[in-house]
């Protein structure tokens, strides 16, 4: 049995393999990217860029697997899928502590990452059902037609740096459940998570190359793109990357999906119960330190609401415990990487360089046992206009900006003149107002009282405008879709 990454708790740094053809093999590569963890500023593993050859190489493992793969019944092989369940099940308190030394996020919240995974695993067991086709009887005289669900081969994703542990699970469990094989590239900057996934993968016993994990950047996915041996690409990052990659996967007929970046509205009425509505505006502002794609960076408040609302927001947001995830008191950890920490930084100057109001400055905190660690506080503009920077563009950090509008036309105007749409939530105690918010914005995930409208696995995960290019999403029925073709017979016997 491996177990590379629970080197970090002593202290190592760890080089992690890639996971090829049911081995793990060192990477050829020479050239490394330091992996930090964030509270500390401290490397605690070096990610390998692996290089096109060895890329080909798990290319080919693949596609050799994907022949009896396909050949085995679907029931036989979700029986993988509920070994691994299993397994993280039983490593899960380990799973989600691996999670937030390499990524930040408060234990509760990798918690709630890991739960969400095994969601996913879950859902895609239920293949037996759900890749059925349909048929019909008679469609002329003594023909039938029918239509089957049939694999492809090999897919694979590239995924992001802020739900290491989840992301790649809307994705392998289906593909590998409907028999396709499979290849995940974790990000760079957070590779231990999905390595120790696999360590635990290993165990469960699948066939060689079913499911492979290969470490690195662009050079990865461009040779994955670009070999004729794979299908479709499951893409899950910033909009300009996704946009590139995804015109990329048309030049070399590849499906994709592409679940790109957010800017997500908040918006508040006049009748809400505003005590009920805070905890809720916390947690999709100062979340996972507003690094998810569905956080709350916007909130606009309505008519009257507007005074007392900031007023609240304000008391709240400064109570927030901020500091090292693996305490379990804290209820914010730092920005996950010094680069995110710097851009953030970067919007909050250009906040206030645009006149701002800067109401909570989250720049003045401090953590005295983590004095090195990429920490930002709550930290929230008021009377922002929405031509400013930080209105318009993706922060990912902890900055709530707050713009006071005269009511629900003016801020649905607001919402649809900003490119993406991946979400948005309404707080009201009007059930005219809500329909009319889930009727109206061109957002693919809406929240009606609820401030993360993030999907359970069943559902697909949705998103709009320039935060999704593609038809078919992640989870749910859409991935048994995406990962398969609908092949027609059409059947006459003499
Ligand atoms: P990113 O675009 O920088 O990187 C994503 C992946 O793309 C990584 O695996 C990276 O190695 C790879 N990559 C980067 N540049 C590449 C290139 N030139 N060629 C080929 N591959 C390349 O994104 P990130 O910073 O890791 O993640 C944050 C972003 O992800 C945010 O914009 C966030 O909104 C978005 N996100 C979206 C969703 C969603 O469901 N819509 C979910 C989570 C995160």
């Amino acid at each position: 049995m491996t177990r590379q990454v629970l080197d970090i708790m002593n202290g190592e740094v760890v080089i992690p393999q890639n996971y090829i053809n049911g081995k793990w093999v060192t990477s050829e590569t020479e050239i490394f990217k330091d992996v930090f963890n964030p509270s500390k500023d401290e490397i605690i593993a070096k990610t390998p860029m692996s290089t096109s050859n060895e890329t080909i190489q798990c290319i080919k493992a693949a596609k050799k697997a994907f022949e009896r793969w396909r050949r085995t019944p679907a029931q036989t092989r979700i029986r993988y899928l509920y070994r691994i369940r299993d397994s993280f099940e039983e490593n899960f308190e380990e799973l989600s502590k691996i999670l937030t030394i390499e990524q930040g996020k408060v234990i509760d919240e990798s918690r709630g990452e890991y739960r969400r995974a095994i969601e996913n695993i879950e859902i895609a067991a239920s293949v037996p059902i759900l890749q059925q086709g349909y048929n019909m009887e008679d469609i002329a005289s003594g023909i039938d037609e029918m239509v089957i669900k049939q694999p492809l081969g090999v897919f694979f994703c590239v995924a992001p740096f802020n739900f290491p542990g989840m992301v790649p699970s809307w994705f392998w469990p289906y593909a590998i459940a409907t028999g396709n094989t499979y290849i995940v590239k974790p990000s760079e900057q957070v590779p231990l998570s999905m390595t120790r996934q696999f360590e635990l993968i290993e165990e469960a016993g699948l066939p060689r190359g079913v499911l492979n994990m290969m470490h690195g950047g662009a050079e990865v996915v461009n040779t994955l793109i670009e070999s004729p041996d794979t299908i479709g690409m499951s893409f899950v990052g910033s909009t300009s990357v996704g946009e590139l990659l995804y015109k990329k996967c048309g030049e070399f007929k590849k499906r994709a999906q592409v679940q790109g970046g957010a800017k997500n509205f908040i918006t508040v009425m006049p009748d809400v119960d505003i005590k009920r509505t805070i905890p809720n505006l916390m947690t999709s502002f100062y979340g996972c330190t507003g690094q998810r794609c569905l956080s709350g960076a916007v909130l606009l408040a309505v008519g009257d609401v507007y005074e007392p609302l900031k007023i609240a927001v304000v008391d709240a947001a400064k109570k927030l415990t901020v500091g090292y995830g693996l305490d379990e008191t804290n209820q914010m950890g730092p920005l996950a990487s010094r680069n995110g920490y710097d851009k953030v930084l970067g919007y909050i100057q250009s906040g206030t360089d645009e006149g701002g109001d800067l109401i909570l400055d989250g720049r003045d905190l401090k953590i005295p046992d983590y004095p090195n660690g990429y920490f930002i506080g709550p930290t929230i503009f008021d009377k922002v206009n929405p031509d400013m920077t930080i209105a318009r563009e993706e922060i990912f950090g902890p900055v709530m900006s707050i713009i006071p509008v005269q009511d629900l036309d003016e801020a649905i105007d607001i919402i649809h003149n900003n490119p993406y749409g991946n979400a948005s939530s309404l707080f009201t105690s009007s059930g005219k107002t809500a329909r009319e918010y889930q009727y109206r914005v061109n957002a693919g995930n809406i929240g009606i009282n609820v401030g993360i409208a993030a999907p359970i696995a069943s559902f697909p995960f949705s998103g709009m405008k320039d935060s999704f290019l593609g038809d078919l999403h992640g989870q749910g029925r859409d991935s048994i879709n995406f990962f398969t073709e609908n092949k027609v017979v059409i059947t006459r016997w003499f």
